[in-house]
């Protein structure tokens, strides 16, 4: 099977200099990336910017901003038959991005607007035989928000995980499906859970 993969955070510039983003280490990511491989499947990784070795089988693509990733995503997506979003997508930008640095002067308020939400613009060109796969990282215990995201992005499944799983090296994952069905994952490794996610997506 085709896997696409996203992994890492992306950046939103806010002049030359400076720019917004998130603690993604991109873990999760590399780890599916890997275990994906390992199980004899095609994968092209889009990353964001993070400093990470990626197997040399798989196909990489580099990116820095959410449009980038959103373009690199749109692309390649007719040609994979999963896309997995295991980036840290930013979910703002300013409006503006100056392109000189900006001075120090008193206060400073910058006017953000909502990126592109990528997973949700895949799941509505995916094709009957495509799967689109989502992960919500939530406080502790909070699975309704992550099943609100699931219905209104229209993903076959997200994987919920709490918030301590950022930078940490271990998962302890629920998986939500369309249909409904729920499985909590017991917490384990990130290459132990994705070697599982990767043999639950397989056929
Ligand atoms: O809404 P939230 O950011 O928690 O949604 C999580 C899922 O949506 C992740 O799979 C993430 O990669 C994806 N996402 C996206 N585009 C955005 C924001 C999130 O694809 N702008």
């Amino acid at each position: 099977m085709r896997f696409l993969i996203t992994a890492g955070p992306t950046r939103e510039p806010i002049d030359p200099v400076r720019f917004i983003s998130n603690h993604s280490s991109g873990q999760m990511g590399r780890a599916l990336i890997s275990a994906a491989i390992d199980a004899g499947h095609e994968v092209t990784a889009i990353l964001g910017p993070v400093a990470m070795e990626t197997p040399s089988a798989a196909r990489r693509i580099d990116v820095e901003t959410t449009r980038q990733m959103y373009q690199a995503v749109m692309d390649q997506f007719p040609t994979h038959d999963i896309l997995i979003m295991a980036a840290a997508v930013a979910d703002y930008r300013p409006k503006r991005v100056s392109t000189e640095k900006l001075g120090r002067s008193g206060d400073l308020t910058l006017e953000l607007e909502a990126t592109e939400d990528i997973v949700a613009a895949a799941a509505a060109s995916k094709t009957p035989s495509q799967q689109v796969i989502g992960f919500s990282l939530e406080s502790e215990g909070n699975l309704d928000r992550a099943k609100a995201k699931l219905q209104r992005k229209k993903l076959d499944m997200i994987v919920f995980n709490p918030l301590r799983t950022m930078n940490s090296a271990d998962i302890q994952a629920t998986l939500l499906y369309a249909d409904g069905r729920q499985t909590a994952l017991p917490n384990s490794s990130k290459q132990a859970f994705a070697q599982h996610l990767i043999q639950c997506l397989s056929r």
